[in-house]
């Protein structure tokens, strides 16, 4: 069926090689936003053609972290589609047909080439100061269709020569131009460019061929990609052009490269495990040497924020608002305000945007995220109070773990006492003082947080201390910490009961290491 002419049609076409990059996590994202804007459909195409570069896992990752995000497919290889298969390597025999067309209109032709001889071109061109490129002038001397006699091709086409592939035939000297509906007008002569392979020597079509024959059959309206494909670009061009395909082209956007935080190039997994955040969305263990990635996911952030900060790598609305839906961003996305430099990763704004949409949960919202890490981590907690813990800890928060990780004593008794705190604030008269409150705390019916808080002022008046005078030790000796949630918050959580035993316990051990 052919698609209405002025339906969107997108796809994200990542290839199975590894984590996806949270710089292909964006492509995924604006493509999308792209779709929903305009009520068009959304295609994930699985690029496989080169099976050297398989990694096993690496779809099923794709998938999932898509669904975590809440990127939607309407048409894939889980959802189906009229324009399926829509993975490339389901679709090998489909691509030899285009090669073969090209070949017969003289628009591409074989070659036979040994590795040897293209790495002996390639240095004999560099050392004559000529850029190492397989193209109109140098393919005049290698082993190709164009030079070798009739009959020694039909030789070597017959017994399958092992070096046999299919490259593009491009002019000498020509313009190719396409307007990218990012950067403008692109133009570049095919002097700049090579041959490249369409067919390779075990059948299979590269990248480009693939690439091509499937946005054309897939009717892709608009091809929405990251810029490292825009050198390639010109090259698509031509292969439209040949293979008559012309008036079919989609439209290009290449979106701005992902900047380390210096802007001092291309952010890498390097960079994330120095500055302290992950490049994948999802942890990725790599199947061949075990090593663990970070991920978005497992680090505490929350799928909102993250498509809130990728959103506004590359692309901002005229006012620079900042926050965010899913939703008002399909509302506010618009190709003309991507931006044609390189986009700095910023982490305080991941963070930030990480604490914005944590204090948007509610308490309970959170505690359903987390309850599967307490009861792994604290199994004799009772999960029903955790929503109380994180209407104390959230404020303080970034990450999601982090509601349960900075206030380990509303879990359990605390074992280690701060140093500083005990050296600095613990002493006979701090320790006598709390015995005596810990009898008036004894003897209260309701265990309310301003009750314990005025009881506590009240008694440093009388004995003619400054309000805040016996904060520090209470905290010390029931927390452990120096520092954490308003400290008579915490006394109500952990009840009467819980509350004194901890006082009574430490007082004494706190004593014994004065
Ligand atoms: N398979 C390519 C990739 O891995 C797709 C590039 C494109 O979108 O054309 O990114």
């Amino acid at each position: 069926m052919l698609a209405d002419q002025s339906m969107v049609r997108v796809r994200f076409a990542p290839s199975p090689t590894g984590p996806l990059h949270i710089g292909g996590v964006r492509t995924a994202l604006y493509n999308y936003l792209y779709a929903r804007k305009h009520q068009g459909t959304m295609i994930l195409r699985i690029e496989d053609t080169d099976q050297t570069r398989f990694v096993e896992g690496a779809e099923q990752y794709i998938n999932e972290a898509l669904t975590w995000l809440g990127i939607e497919i309407d048409e894939g290889v889980a959802q189906g589609g009229e324009f399926g298969p829509y993975k490339q390597s389901e679709r090998k025999a489909f691509y030899k047909q285009f090669a073969d067309q090209l070949i017969e209109q003289g628009l591409a032709y074989y070659a036979f080439d040994t590795p040897e001889e293209l790495q002996e071109m390639r240095e004999r061109l560099k050392a004559s100061k000529m850029p190492p490129k397989y193209d109109a002038v140098s393919r005049s001397s290698m082993k190709n269709s164009l030079t070798l006699a009739t009959e020694e091709v039909l030789r070597r086409l017959d017994f399958r020569d092992e070096n046999l592939v299919v490259r593009i035939k491009l002019p000498r000297n020509e313009e190719v131009r396409f307007y990218d509906e990012v950067r403008g007008w692109v133009v570049v002569n095919t002097s700049q460019m090579d041959d490249k392979v369409l067919l390779k020597s075990d059948g299979m079509p590269t990248y480009h061929l693939a690439n091509i024959v499937d946005d054309y059959h897939m009717q892709i309206s608009h091809v929405i990609r990251g810029e490292e494909w825009l050198p390639s670009a010109p090259l698509h061009v031509m292969l439209y052009k040949y293979l008559g395909w012309e008036d079919k082209m989609p439209k290009f956007a290449h979106l701005p490269l992902l900047l380390r935080p210096d802007g001092n190039g291309k952010l890498s997994k390097r960079d994330g495990d120095r500055l302290g955040f992950p490049v994948f969305p999802l942890e990725w263990t790599d199947p061949k040497t075990g090593e663990v990635s970070s991920g978005y996911r497992e680090s505490g952030y929350l799928p909102d924020a993250v498509v809130n900060m990728l959103a506004l790598l590359g692309w901002h609305t005229a006012d620079n608002r900042e926050v965010f839906s899913m939703s008002e961003l399909i509302e506010a996305f618009d190709l003309s305000r991507v931006s044609k430099s390189g986009a700095k990763f910023d982490l305080k704004k991941a963070h930030w945007f990480n604490h914005h949409y944590l204090m948007n949960l509610n308490d309970q919202e959170i505690a359903d995220q987390l309850s599967t890490y307490v009861s792994m981590k604290y199994p004799n907690f009772e999960l029903s109070r955790l929503k109380d813990v994180i209407s104390l800890t959230k404020e303080k928060a970034t990450f999601l773990n982090e509601c349960v990780d900075i206030a380990p004593f509303l879990f359990e008794k605390p074992t280690k006492f701060d140093e500083k705190t005990q050296a600095k604030k613990w002493n006979e008269e701090v320790a006598n003082g709390i015995e005596e409150l810990l009898v008036e705390f004894e003897k209260l019916e309701v265990f309310e947080g301003s009750i314990l808080e005025s009881i506590v002022e009240e008694y440093a008046e009388k004995k003619g201390k400054k309000k805040f005078f016996y904060f520090p030790g209470l905290r010390l000796a029931t927390t452990g910490e120096a520092g954490g949630p308003p400290l008579f918050k915490i006394f109500e959580f952990l009840g009467k009961d819980e509350t004194c035993e901890r006082l009574k316990q430490n007082i004494q051990k706190l004593n014994i290491a004065v």
